[in-house]
């Protein structure tokens, strides 16, 4: 299995068909026969960075309802930015839509209506509906007015038509420079709606883009391309985040105007996650000053990340259609992602000893030389997955956590003079404890009973707990890398004035263990396979692995938190 498997898209019992409003809104859009019954969504991300999590709530939904009513969804890159964007973020919005298990119909570029937005630009200013402006951008500022003042006119509002199209050709050219002039609606400067008030269609940039390299030096705004970009390729329901509710009128306003066909918009909420942060300009500053190794540390809340980590595609589908779609924007629990992460795993992932801090066990009275191949159950969750065989020997590792040579209360795992269960293998007791020059414990000499194999004593004693362990020399050295939240603040933009996010940074969000030591059948490991390592987590093999020197994440540990506040709340 590779790290990239494509996975099919998600079976109804996932919840894809849950209630939501927009789903709703469809529903009856269907059955009054608008658009013929026709269902068109399209993804449209900007292709300025990485996707994340956010977007991956936008994806089973545009993807998830096209799907649920035998409808189209396209993927569209919104590239009219080229001062941002990259190829190198195409590829890998591509390659994270189809991990999470979609499939677009048609695939296209904002960049590809060039043509036509230019050309239904130049209708408008024919019609008095758009003029070329040489206001600057901060004299549009102040001009525009504010929420509670009207906005002025620019006193290049008036240009006789066959003016506005000689300028707005010269600008297309490339007869001025960056910033001089733009081409603007002509709507209202009174409106109460800011959006409305003569809002920029065209800016001049003299600047290189990913796909039309130097064709263009005009290229045209968000408000301007988006709708029209829908209407061209026939979208029936453009659904996009709630920030983009003022936006609306103004998207309306260019279809109108250029009657053509009459794609409407959706606004639901962001998906907002504690500890995290889902904004790609933020994500970038994290890569580009070096706070993370790359848009794919598994620290990053991006799905090349989270894929990276260990994450499932079923994992994030199942947690993004439990969310629900509203029109408030919350705040949800990362816990809660977390929740359907471990579900998933601990259905599919395959139990694996690992020793993450070794303890070397030498059992004095078990023969040298001898090696005994003891049964461990692969999945408990699932029988099919069958058994696998582990080897058993004199000297062992076990974990330094697992061992306490005064040990507390509760603590019920091994101590000198008691006995425990060394899972699937026998009952051993420890007899000795070797220390090094500075008192620190390096080696525990045990005694087993030859009679427990298998983990039962013969006579009915009982021990109080059943620890894991590996075969020194079978055991495979490994790294490890553990990972906590990348942010301490629950909200990570919450900071003190003058300073910003990356105050919030866990300094303590990364910590890497050598020397561990796993598992025979993990020497060759792939990456990108999961596991559950037993009584740590779960783990992902990295791809930095090396044949005979496996590298692995830690997913996430056992214990989840979200179920224990849900018991709780239930009590
Ligand atoms: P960012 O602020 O991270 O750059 P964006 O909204 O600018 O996000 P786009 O590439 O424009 O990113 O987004 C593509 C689609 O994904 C849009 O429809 C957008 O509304 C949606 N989207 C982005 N972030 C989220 C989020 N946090 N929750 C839900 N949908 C999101
Ligand atoms: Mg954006």
């Amino acid at each position: 299995m590779s790290s990239l498997e494509s996975t099919p898209v998600p079976a109804a019992d996932e919840g894809a068909e849950r209630s939501n409003f927009i789903r709703d809104i469809i529903i009856e859009d269907i059955r009054s026969g608008k658009h013929g019954g026709r269902v068109q969504t399209r993804f449209p991300p900007e292709p300025n960075g990485y996707l994340h999590i956010g977007h991956a709530k936008a994806i089973c939904l545009d993807f998830g309802l096209a799907a649920e009513f035998g409808g189209k969804c396209n993927l569209r890159l919104d590239d009219t930015n080229p001062s941002k964007e990259e190829t190198e973020y195409v590829e890998a919005i591509k390659q994270d839509v189809q991990w999470l298990g979609f499939q677009w119909d048609g695939l296209y570029y904002a960049s590809d209506y060039f043509q036509q937005l230019y050309e239904w630009a130049i209708q408008l200013i024919k019609a008095g509906k758009a003029y070329v402006c040489d206001l600057n951008a901060d004299e549009i500022r102040e001009y525009r007015g504010t929420l509670t003042e009207p906005g002025r006119e620019s006193p290049y509002r008036y240009r006789p038509v066959e003016e506005n199209l000689d300028l707005f050709q010269r600008m297309k050219a490339g007869e001025f420079p960056d910033g001089s002039r733009t081409l603007r609606a002509k709507i209202d400067m009174a409106s109460p709606n800011l959006n409305f008030r003569d809002p920029v269609m065209y800016r001049i940039l003299h600047m290189e883009h990913h796909r039309t390299g130097d064709e263009w030096c005009i290229y045209p705004m968000y408000d301007y391309a988006h709708g029209q970009s829908d209407s061209i390729e026939g979208v029936t329901h453009s659904i996009c985040t709630l920030e983009f509710d003022n936006n609306r009128p103004l998207y309306n306003w260019f279809i109108e105007q250029l009657g053509i066909f009459p794609s409407q918009q959706y606004e639901f909420d962001r998906l907002s996650l504690t500890y995290t942060l889902l904004s790609k300009r933020k994500l970038l500053r994290l890569v580009q000053e070096g706070h993370v190794s790359g848009w794919d540390d598994p620290r990053m809340p991006t799905i090349s990340g989270m894929r990276r980590r260990g994450y499932t595609p079923e994992a994030i589908r199942n947690f993004c259609a439990n969310i629900g779609v509203s029109r408030t924007n919350g705040m949800t629990q990362l816990s809660y992602l977390e929740h359907f992460l471990r579900e998933d795993l601990n259905r599919h992932a395959l139990r694996v000893n690992a020793v993450l801090r070794p303890l070397r066990v030498v059992i004095e009275n078990y023969p040298d030389d001898l090696v005994e191949e003891v049964e461990a159950v692969n999945n408990p969750e699932d029988a099919a997955a069958g058994t696998r065989s582990l080897p058993f020997s004199k000297v062992l590792y076990i974990e330094q956590d697992d061992f306490r040579e005064d040990p507390p209360k509760q603590f019920f795992r091994l101590a000198p003079g008691r006995e425990v269960r060394l899972r699937y293998g026998y009952f051993i007791t420890c007899r000795d404890v070797i220390k090094d020059g500075d008192g620190r414990v390096v080696e525990l000499r045990c005694t087993y009973d030859p009679e427990t194999r298998g983990g039962n004593a013969p006579d009915g004693r009982k021990v109080k707990s059943t620890i894991h362990w590996v075969s020194a020399a079978h055991s495979v050295d490994a790294e490890v890398r553990l990972y906590s939240n990348l942010f301490s603040n629950e909200d990570p933009d919450d900071v003190a004035e003058g300073r910003d996010f990356l105050s919030n940074l866990n300094p303590e969000s990364l910590e890497v263990l050598s020397g561990c030591k796993v598992e025979p059948g993990l020497r060759e490991a792939v990456p990108g396979t999961r596991y559950q390592f037993e009584r740590l987590g779960y783990f992902c093999v990295d791809r930095d692995s090396e044949p005979g020197r496996p590298v692995f994440n830690r997913t996430i540990g056992l214990k989840d938190t979200w179920a224990k506040i849900e018991q709780k709340s239930k009590k």
